[in-house]
């Protein structure tokens, strides 16, 4: 009998109000799941649920928790055939990046989900959201990390929060969805990952000094010149369109040329939600390419920002984490 282990880290799905707003609450998620006959019926797997400690919003996900969640999948990763993540939307797929990234050589789903209103609340979109994601666990399709939500499995290092408050929260504009529920759930069969050879392993991943820069209208980069080049291994800058930066040569080059003298990678990835950067389309991108920037082509600030931990976690040195930047590891990044 195929049965599906369930980690509840935290966020709305399982959240109570509180005089200080919704917060998770210990015990109650799965108080919940034992009194509803959905959880009952024999057309789901068998689950069992773990729930770890502290519950958090996620907004407080940090590394930390990457690792512990990736570890405890790693102890139970024989006894079961797929993996639910219960987690809060607001950095799900930031989790979802670091996780495709960590967990090495995966050969069972592990699907993350949550929701927008929690169990607690009439008209919640946890029921649903949880149930289709036990069904793609034990289907054993999509033997990768994803994210379901609001109908969509997406893959999970593509993955991006693009609603605040819609039931369909979740978008990878650079992917198509991998499947969608409808009267059925119907994979797309050709975008699936096909099995890796290799043992199942977990990567951990070492808080690295990372930051993300979103380049604006009138922004002066000698305020970022310290943190730039002295404080950061790996930096992710959101330019405009197609990796374009203001500033021309006399502002921004001399702190990105000093900044990756010191070993710092600079990721150039775009603020648009969708397409990709092409360093040198334009006169106002070309010296990010000249300099040394990594180019992010189609990754997300997620994706980018968790295969920046994942490879300084990796130990490579910074002219290899350049070179993988530009690679497709596990799906992260389109190669034209
Ligand atoms: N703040 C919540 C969280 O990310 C939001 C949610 O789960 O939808 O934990």
């Amino acid at each position: 009998m195929k049965k599906v282990c369930i980690i509840y880290t935290g966020g709305t799905i399982g959240m109570t109000k509180t005089p200080k707003g919704y917060a998770p609450c210990k015990g109650f998620l799965k108080k919940k799941l034992l009194e509803m006959s959905d959880f009952k019926s024999d057309r789901l797997p068998a689950w069992d649920l773990v729930e770890l400690s502290p519950l958090l919003d996620s907004s407080n996900m940090t590394v930390h928790e990457w690792n512990i969640i990736a570890e405890e999948i790693e102890k139970r990763y024989n006894d079961y055939c797929g993996f639910v993540i219960l987690h809060g939307t607001d950095t799900m797929a930031y989790t979802a990046s670091a996780l495709s990234f960590m967990l090495e050589n995966l050969n069972k789903p592990v699907i993350l989900t949550g929701s927008q209103i929690p169990f607690c609340e009439i008209r919640s979109d946890a029921l649903d959201n949880l149930i289709e994601s036990l069904m793609i666990a034990a289907d054993g399709k999509a033997n990768e990390v994803c994210l379901y939500f609001g109908g969509r499995l997406l893959r999970g290092n593509r993955a991006t929060k693009y609603s605040a408050d819609g039931l369909e929260a979740f978008k990878s504009p650079n992917c198509l969805y991998l499947a969608q529920a409808g009267i059925d759930i119907k994979y797309s069969e050709a975008l699936l990952r096909k099995p890796n050879a290799g043992e199942f392993h977990v990567t951990k991943l070492a808080p690295v000094p990372i930051g993300v820069i979103k380049i604006f209208p009138g922004i002066q980069f000698d305020l970022f010149a310290p943190i730039m080049t002295e404080s950061l291994r790996g930096i992710v800058i959101e330019t405009f369109g197609a990796g374009n930066v203001p500033g021309g040569e006399n502002q921004l080059l001399p702190i990105i040329k000093k900044a990756i003298a010191n070993g710092t990678v600079i990721t150039v990835c775009t603020q648009c939600p969708s397409g990709r950067v092409t360093l040198g389309a334009y006169e106002t991108s070309i010296m990010l390419k000249d300099a040394g920037a990594v180019c992010g082509y189609d990754l997300t600030t997620e994706a980018a920002v968790a295969k920046l931990y994942y490879l300084f976690s990796c130990g490579y040195d910074s002219s290899a984490i350049k070179s993988l930047m530009e690679k497709d590891i596990c799906g992260e990044l389109t190669q034209l």
